[in-house]
């Protein structure tokens, strides 16, 4: 088998440039396709954070008090500036995390299209407003603490430190240390764009040690979290002691309620693209489809039928959607949850334990789908983060909006059917904060985030640059 070059990182990026790291912890990367060591990282320590958030402190005197004109700037040079390496952060994110090209690419997209999004939604938002003799002004938080996981990270890094910048916030980054290698191509970008030093620092490193110290720091104002409800109601917990503002992008365990009258044609590829996105590593992943009893045997046969179009394998290959799990670890994870629904009594209808023939030196596991399953099982409840799908049944419209909001979770849903008006009855009794009527859309103005154990707060739009942002009303 073809060794891979080991890479080695050692600096992260504080006040405008690469800096080698204090902390001295050595951690490697490793391409989850061959379970091979791809990179040594050498990872930040508390002092490297601490000098991180103090130049992001130093940036925020002048960046704090930037017009809009100012920032808009700013975010386009970072829009032109990731536009330029879009291959390359594809590339990366494919190696590193084993992402599928087909999911990747978009996605990285989507990072760079973050920054001229958060540029129309800051030319949108008033700034501004006064009535009578008072006026109030929206002032960024201050320094902002991001906090991002490993399963977009392209997206996540870009979205985050648009909406900070489009509030004139300076940021200390910390990306999920598994995300180190994309995140130097992200940096390089970053460097490129030649931003006021100090705006935008990042540190990779551990989150018990980097992320501890950013939420404990009292010269962070603001954390904007993406990644598990555990790590995240610490956050809560432990950023309360400095009064943090807090943003929390949680996880999910999304319902796809498929109406009576919905086309199973196109209904079911839509239920897998869902279910299956980003591996089944997606927050929004609409893992729970709820199918009216009466079209379980149609939909079943539908769902064996649509199968092949969804290859599990090589990232790297267009046709392929479905890749390597991140680590041995989620592998794991997911085969537990395998082994657990089938003791709970669910049946596999495809899929099942174990790696997919041929693809034994990888992390990949088979896209499964279970059907007789109940909403009270812990393959129905629990984020499972992987290719793994439960059929449910439901006997009436208000049934499945039952099930749908039987849930600990509330960041997406989906709804498919033909009669568009009952589509949207049924989408406005979903408590989650996304609902997506007949496709996998995305609008990168529209609001995202969790109702429930999904979140606090929002990102994307006016009301991810809100986040970052603190009215002071002046009355005379
Ligand atoms: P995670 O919570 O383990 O880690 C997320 C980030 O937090 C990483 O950078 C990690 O190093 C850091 N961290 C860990 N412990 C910390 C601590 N004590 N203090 C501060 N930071 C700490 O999550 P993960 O495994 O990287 O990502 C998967 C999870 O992320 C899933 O639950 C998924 O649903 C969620 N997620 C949510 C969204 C969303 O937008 N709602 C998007 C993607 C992923």
């Amino acid at each position: 088998m073809k060794r891979e070059t080991i890479r080695t990182l050692t600096t992260h990026y504080i006040d405008g440039a690469f800096v080698e790291s204090h902390g001295r912890e050595v951690m490697d990367i490793i391409n989850p396709t061959n379970g091979q060591v791809i990179a040594h990282v050498t990872l930040a320590d508390e002092e490297d954070a601490r000098r991180a958030i103090a130049a992001a402190k130093r940036a925020f005197a002048t960046f704090g008090r930037t017009t809009k004109e100012d920032r808009m700037k700013i975010l386009r040079h970072l829009h032109e500036a990731v536009s330029a390496r879009i291959d390359d952060l594809t590339d990366a994110m494919v190696e590193e995390y084993g992402g599928v090209v087909q999911f990747a690419s978009p996605i990285v997209q989507s990072g760079a299209n973050a920054f001229l999004a958060a540029e129309k939604a800051l030319q949108e938002l008033p700034l501004t407003r006064s009535w009578d003799k008072t006026t109030v002004t929206l002032e960024p938080v201050g320094v902002a603490g991001l906090i991002t996981p490993w399963n977009a990270n392209a997206l996540f890094v870009c979205a985050k430190l648009a909406s900070a910048v489009a509030a004139g916030c300076t940021v200390c980054m910390k990306p999920s240390e598994l995300s180190a290698l994309q995140t130097h191509v992200w940096l390089e970008c970053v460097h490129e764009a030649k931003l006021p030093k100090g705006l935008c620092n990042v540190v990779i490193g551990r989150g018990d040690v980097v992320g501890a110290e950013l939420v404990r720091n009292p010269d962070v104002a603001k954390i904007s979290f993406t990644g598990s409800v555990g790590v995240g109601k610490s956050i809560m917990r432990d950023g309360a002691a400095t009064m943090k503002r807090v943003t929390l992008e949680l996880g999910g365990k999304s319902p796809n309620i498929l109406l009576e009258d919905a086309d199973l044609k196109k209904a079911i590829p839509t239920a897998l693209v869902v279910a299956f996105l980003n591996s089944g590593q997606a927050c929004a992943a609409g893992t729970r489809l709820l199918v009216p009893k009466s079209r379980l045997d149609e939909v079943k046969r539908a769902i064996v039928d649509t199968m092949p179009a969804f290859p599990v394998g090589d990232p790297t290959d267009p046709k392929t959607a479905v890749g390597p799990m991140v680590t041995q670890r989620q592998y794991e994870r997911v085969q537990s949850y395998i082994r657990k629904g089938i003791e709970e009594g669910a049946e596999v209808l495809v899929g099942g334990e174990g790696h997919p023939r041929g693809l034994e030196a990888g992390y990949f596991v088979r896209p499964t789908v279970f059907v007789n399953v109940k909403n009270n099982m812990a393959i129905a409840q629990e984020e499972i983060f992987g290719p793994v799908l439960c059929v449910i049944t439901y006997e009436t419209e208000e049934d499945a909006i039952r099930i749908a909001n039987d849930t600990s979770f509330g960041l997406h849903a989906f709804v498919s059917g033909t009669d568009v008006q009952r589509a949207r009855r049924v989408a406005s009794q979903i408590q989650a904060g996304r609902v997506a009527i007949n496709g996998m859309l995305d609008d990168q103005q529209a609001p995202f985030g969790g109702f429930k154990h999904s979140g606090v707060g929002r990102e994307f739009g006016t009301y991810g640059i809100e986040a970052f942002l603190e009215p002071r009303a002046i009355l005379e």
